[in-house]
């Protein structure tokens, strides 16, 4: 197979990759979609290398404007990747100063070749790319969530790996004996620097593929064990962890409480000032306790306006004072919304486990109790059974 035949499948093949992936994109969540829109239209820029190849080939195009397209289109394929990775994150970054660098990348190429400076040119364009290989690294590196760290750290390296092998054809002209002054020069950097590109666009397209894939699952792992208004975790969750904890604590011999709190007269709240309110006194309640809360006592929406807190390593006299102090952070706290102050206020039932059973029905059924008999005695207020 001649070159020509090569470039032409290659660039049919990364116009089919993008049309794909812009295809299936819409699909997911979107900030996904957004970060998949990037890749596909970075690495179909990249694939036009080949196109202005072809079109140079059969003199279409001068063989300068091929040449300085295909790098202006390479360096400008990467920074969207660079953007795709920052979109998946949620990550700011300045459009204007990429805009910049792709916008210098053009007119830098546009003068060197003018000029007939060849050597000046390729030392510019691989310090430029290799800068943004090394920001797609540096945003992978430091940006890997928890779950899939492995995938981030992997891409990382790979990407890390080329910038490194960019910023060594950048500096050339200090340690070959005869430096790269055209592109087609055939030493081991520019070898080299094929290499580190072609295996990187395969393995970089796989990479993407399984953190898209790896996002996604973090999603739904969101969408699973958060409650979606106060962004605390739901019941589920909570009783799988609280009973963990609960085992936990029998092994150590330690107490914990469990304190069951709701919101007085919350329906008043929906009825007086409507249900978006009432959404939003939730999310501020939820907010308000975190705020007050250890790191390592579990918070949850039990549901309706009703919430759970687990205190691992707590007696009940402390359970109690920190309930307290929860209620009256709740009463202090205010909440606006709109034009008008709504008074919140919670009551709050105790209950501690200090002996066997550990069982979570039986401190849930307790502090039930207690929540009621705070009810009961008047509302805004701790009570213990
Ligand atoms: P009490 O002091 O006895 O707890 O009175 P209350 O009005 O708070 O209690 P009740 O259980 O009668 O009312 C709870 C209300 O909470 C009823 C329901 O419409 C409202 N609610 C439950 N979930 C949500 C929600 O997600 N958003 C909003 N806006 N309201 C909710
Ligand atoms: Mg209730
Ligand atoms: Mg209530």
């Amino acid at each position: 197979m001649d070159p020509y035949t090569l470039y032409t499948l290659l660039t049919l093949a990364s116009v089919g990759k993008a049309g794909l992936i812009l295809l299936v994109a819409p699909q997911y969540p979107r900030r996904i979609t957004r970060g998949m829109h990037s890749w596909a239209l970075g690495g179909l820029m990249m694939g036009m290398n080949f196109a202005l190849f072809v079109l140079a080939a059969r003199a279409l195009v001068p063989e300068s404007v091929a040449l300085g397209g295909a790098v202006t289109l390479g360096i400008g394929g990467t920074i969207l990747v660079f953007v795709a990775v920052q979109e998946l994150r949620e990550r700011f970054y300045s459009k204007f100063v990429l805009l910049g660098v792709f916008v210098f990348t053009a007119v830098s190429n546009a003068y060197t070749l003018y000029a007939g400076h060849n050597k000046l040119r390729i030392i510019t364009n691989s310090a430029l790319a290799a800068a943004v290989f090394f920001m797609i690294s540096y945003a992978l590196l430091r940006s890997a969530p928890p779950s899939g760290r492995s995938i981030y750290r992997v891409t990382g390296v790979l990407a890390l790996t080329i910038s490194v092998v960019l910023a060594i054809r950048a500096v050339n002209p200090l340690i070959l004996g005869s430096p790269i002054v055209h592109p087609m020069d055939e030493n081991w950097v520019q070898q080299l620097t094929y290499s580190a590109i072609l295996i990187g666009n395969v393995l970089g397209s796989l990479c993407f593929g399984l953190i898209v894939a790896e996002e996604l699952n973090a999603e739904l792992h969101q969408l699973a064990s958060f409650d979606s208004l106060t962004r605390i975790y739901n019941r589920r969750v909570f009783e799988n962890l609280a009973t963990e904890e609960l085992l936990r604590a029998r092994t150590k011999r330690e107490p914990v409480s469990l304190l069951m709190i709701d919101i007085d007269h919350f329906k008043q709240v929906n009825d007086s000032h409507g249900h978006a309110a009432g959404d939003a006194a939730l999310v501020r309640v939820a907010e308000t306790m975190e705020e007050s809360l250890r790191h390592r006592d579990l918070f949850c929406r039990y549901g309706g306006e009703e919430f759970g807190v687990l205190l691992p390593s707590t007696a009940q006299e402390q359970a109690q004072r920190i309930a307290d102090r929860l209620r009256l952070a709740m009463m202090h706290a205010g909440f606006r919304y709109g034009e008008e102050d709504i008074p919140l206020t919670v009551s709050i039932g105790v209950a501690c486990i200090d002996r066997p059973p550990y069982d979570l029905s039986l401190i849930k059924h307790n502090a039930d109790r207690a929540l009621y008999l705070a009810k009961q005695t008047g509302r805004n207020r701790v009570a213990v059974v």
